[in-house]
C-alpha cells in the first residue's frame, strides 16, 4: 500500500493533485496530444482516468494503478426544492468530508471543506464540536470542485433532455472555502489549491473565496501573495470578552489584531474583507452589539454578512428570530455599514453554515430532501 502523506495523512495520488507540467512529466514519451486528451478529460469533463474514453485502454489502466480518486461518495443529498446539493465523503483513510453545492438564479457556488474535522472548537459550530482529524491533502480538496462541476454540467445537460427546457444552463461560477475546517491551519495546501482553481479550472480570483476564524499570521501572509481572492473573516462578537467565549482562537488573536490584518489586507490586495457575523439569539443580537460591530466594521472598513445561526446538536442557543435580524441590519445601515442579510440554505439537509459534521444528516427522507446512497466508482 502506498506510504500516507506526512502532513495529511492520505493515503492516495490523486489524479487532480499534479500540474500539467508535472502529468507531462509522469507522462514520459508520449504524443504531447495524449496529454490534451487527459487533461480534458480530468478538467472539461471532471472523469477519472479508466473513463477517459480517448485514452488508450492500456495507458487508461496504467494511471488508473498510479492514481486513485481521493474521495468516495457516500451519499448526496438534495433539499427539497433541488437547489442544494452535499455530498458525504470518505477518504481512504476512513476520514468523512462533506462538500455543498447551491444554485442560485445567476450563478453555482460550491462550499468545499479543508480539513477533516476542526481544531478551532468554535462552539455553536457541528464541525467544531467533532474534533480534528486531519489536514485534507491538494487533491482531496480539488476533487470536491471537480464533483461540483460535473453536478452542474449533468444538471443542465438533463434540463436540456427536459422537454419544458426550464431553467438556465448551471456552470460552477464561484467556489468558498468555508466547509468543514479552518482554510488557513491548512495553509500550504489551500495555496496551492486556491492557485490550481485559478490556472487549471480558469475561476477567477474573485471568485474565491476564503473564511478564516481569523488567523492573524496567515491572514498576513496570504496578504502578500498577490491574489485577489475574497476573505471572509467568522467574526460573530465585537468585543473581546464575548469573542472568546463563542470562537476560542480570539484568547491568541485579539479583536484589535484583527482590524490590522484586515485594513491590511485591503491595502495589499485592494480587496475589502467581509465580515460573517451568525445572529445568536440573545447572544450577540442585542442593538449594544450592533453598535460594538458598527466600530469594528468602520474600522476594518469591511462589509458585514448576517446569518442566522444555524441548529447543531451540541450548541443550546437557536438563531435569532427575522425581526430581530432586520432591526439590527437597520442598525448597522443607519451607521452606514454596508451589510447583507444572507439566506439560509439547505437547513433542511444540514447543509447550511455551521452544519457541517461530516455525517449522514438526522433528516428523514421522505417529501421534502432527498438521499441517495451512492456507490464507489472505483
Ligand atoms: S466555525 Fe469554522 S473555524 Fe470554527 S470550529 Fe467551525 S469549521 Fe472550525
Amino acid at each position: 500500500m502506498t506510504a500516507p502523506d506526512k502532513l495529511t495523512g492520505s493515503l492516495t495520488r490523486s489524479p487532480w493533485t499534479p500540474s500539467r507540467d508535472e502529468w507531462a512529466e509522469t507522462l514520459g514519451d508520449v504524443p504531447a496530444y495524449r496529454l490534451d486528451q487527459l487533461w480534458h478529460g480530468l478538467y472539461e469533463e471532471g472523469s477519472a482516468p479508466p473513463d477517459i474514453s480517448t485514452l488508450p485502454k492500456s495507458m487508461r489502466a496504467d494511471i488508473g494503478r498510479r492514481f486513485q480518486a481521493a474521495l468516495r461518495p457516500v451519499a448526496e443529498q438534495r433539499s427539497a426544492d433541488g437547489n442544494t446539493i452535499k455530498w458525504l465523503w470518505e477518504t481512504v483513510d476512513g476520514s468523512r468530508v462533506e462538500t455543498v453545492l447551491m444554485h442560485y438564479d445567476r450563478r453555482s457556488t460550491v462550499c468545499i471543506s479543508s480539513q477533516a474535522g476542526c481544531a478551532m472548537d468554535c462552539g455553536f459550530c457541528a464541525t467544531g464540536q467533532a474534533g480534528f482529524k486531519r489536514h485534507l491533502s491538494v487533491g482531496e480538496i480539488l476533487e470536491q470542485v471537480v464533483a461540483a462541476r460535473r453536478s452542474c454540467r449533468n444538471d443542465s445537460a438533463d434540463r436540456d433532455d427536459d422537454a419544458a427546457g426550464s431553467g438556465p444552463s448551471r456552470r460552477l461560477s464561484n467556489v468558498v472555502f468555508m466547509g468543514m475546517g479552518e482554510p488557513f491551519a491548512n495553509y500550504d495546501r489551500v495555496l496551492t489549491a486556491t492557485r490550481r482553481l485559478m490556472v487549471d479550472f480558469g475561476l477567477g480570483a474573485r471568485h474565491i473565496t476564503i473564511s478564516t476564524v481569523g488567523l492573524v499570521p496567515q491572514m498576513n501572509r496570504f496578504a502578500d501573495e498577490g491574489l485577489q481572492v475574497g476573505l471572509a473573516l467568522s467574526l460573530h462578537a465585537a468585543n473581546d470578552t464575548l469573542r472568546n467565549d463563542l470562537v476560542p482562537i480570539n484568547r491568541k488573536h485579539s479583536i484589535a489584531d484583527l482590524i490590522d490584518a484586515c485594513r491590511r489586507y485591503r491595502e495589499r490586495t485592494g480587496r475589502r474583507v467581509s465580515i460573517e457575523w451568525a445572529m445568536i439569539d440573545g447572544v450577540n443580537d442585542r442593538d449594544s452589539d450592533a453598535d460594538e460591530l458598527i466600530g469594528v466594521a468602520r474600522d476594518a472598513r469591511a462589509h458585514v454578512n448576517l446569518i442566522p445561526l444555524n441548529p447543531t446538536p451540541g450548541w443550546p442557543t437557536v438563531g435569532s428570530p427575522t425581526q430581530r435580524i432586520e432591526r439590527f441590519a437597520a442598525r448597522l445601515r443607519s451607521a452606514d455599514v454596508n451589510v447583507t442579510v444572507r439566506r439560509n440554505r439547505g437547513t433542511d439537509i444540514d447543509a447550511a453554515c455551521g452544519q457541517l459534521a461530516g455525517s449522514r444528516s438526522t433528516t428523514e427522507p421522505g417529501a421534502g430532501p432527498t438521499t441517495v446512497e451512492l456507490r464507489p466508482r472505483r
